[in-house]
């Protein structure tokens, strides 16, 4: 396991889930870390963990659907750590379900304003920080396995996380020679209240239905997401741009 020691990570929807386990991986390691979410409560609540296990983080309340509300993140890890190294851009939402054509405009809209046009606002910032600095930096995406698939009645949501990747791999391309990486992690399902509040882990069928679509037959769990997330981030990922890396039990070998 890499140190990250003197390192500063930001986390975005680090309030809850994936994002709150990564938080805490990144203090684990030696980070400092940013914690920015809407949900204030689950923020401070990343942040009163990291700080009982002795590590340093603070929290910004930030919506990523506004630029300058990701800006005035990055000038808090910049402002309060003087750097920003790592940046987990990890803040979405799942959306009605619905098909395409009974789906409301707007609400799937929101999903792509959340999950797609979010993501650009915080690497936007980022990368102009992390290019800024002699050590560069690295940023990692959250998609998903539906940004290589489809799945029913979740259109806004696919193609938030489809596009995701096209952005991630233009990013990579953009900054090959500027010391900034550039990658994506792609989860399965994993057991977080994004999947609770849809009924997904809750409903036994259901739950089983879901599993067996990985070939493990699990579901994953936010830990495994945030191991991945900071192997991209390591010195052991030096050489690893671009990628979209599956952490899916198999789904996408099917
Ligand atoms: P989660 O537990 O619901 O956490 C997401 C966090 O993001 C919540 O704290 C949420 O706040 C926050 N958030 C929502 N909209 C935001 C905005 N506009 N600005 C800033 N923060 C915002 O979900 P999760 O399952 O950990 O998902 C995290 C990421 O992993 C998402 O991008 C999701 O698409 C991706 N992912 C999840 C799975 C899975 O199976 N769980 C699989 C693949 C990919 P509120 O709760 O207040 O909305």
């Amino acid at each position: 396991m890499g140190s990250f020691t003197d390192a500063v990570a930001v986390v975005t929807g680090g309030g809850s889930g994936i994002g709150q386990t990564t938080a805490v991986e990144f203090a684990d390691r030696g980070a400092s870390v940013v914690v920015a979410d809407v949900d204030v409560e689950g923020g401070a609540e990343t942040v009163e963990q990291i700080r009982d296990d002795g590590g340093d983080a603070e929290f910004v309340e930030t919506d990523v659907t506004d630029v300058d509300a990701t800006a005035a993140m990055v000038d808090v890890a910049v402002d309060t750590y003087g750097r920003l190294d790592y940046a987990f851009n990890n803040a979405g939402i799942g959306g009605p379900s619905a098909a395409v054509s009974d789906h409301d405009p707007d609400e799937w809209q929101q999903v792509v304003d959340v999950n797609l046009v979010g993501v650009f606002n915080c690497m936007k910032h980022e990368i102009d920080q992390m290019k800024a600095q002699d050590s560069g930096g690295v940023v990692v995406n959250n998609s998903s396995i539906l940004g290589h698939v489809g799945f029913t009645n979740s259109s806004g949501y696919v193609a938030s996380k489809h596009g995701l990747l096209g952005l991630t791999k233009t990013a990579a391309l953009e900054n090959g020679e500027t010391g900034v990486r550039v990658n994506a992690v792609c989860p399965g399902f994993i057991e977080t209240p994004l999947l609770e509040e849809a009924g997904l882990t809750t409903d036994p069928d259901a739950r089983e239905k879901i599993e067996k679509l990985h070939p493990m037959n699990r579901l994953g769990t936010p830990q495994e997401v945030a191991d991945a997330v900071c192997w991209l981030c390591d010195d052991e990922a030096s050489f690893v741009t671009g990628e979209a890396l599956g952490v899916d039990g198999g789904y996408l070998a099917r």
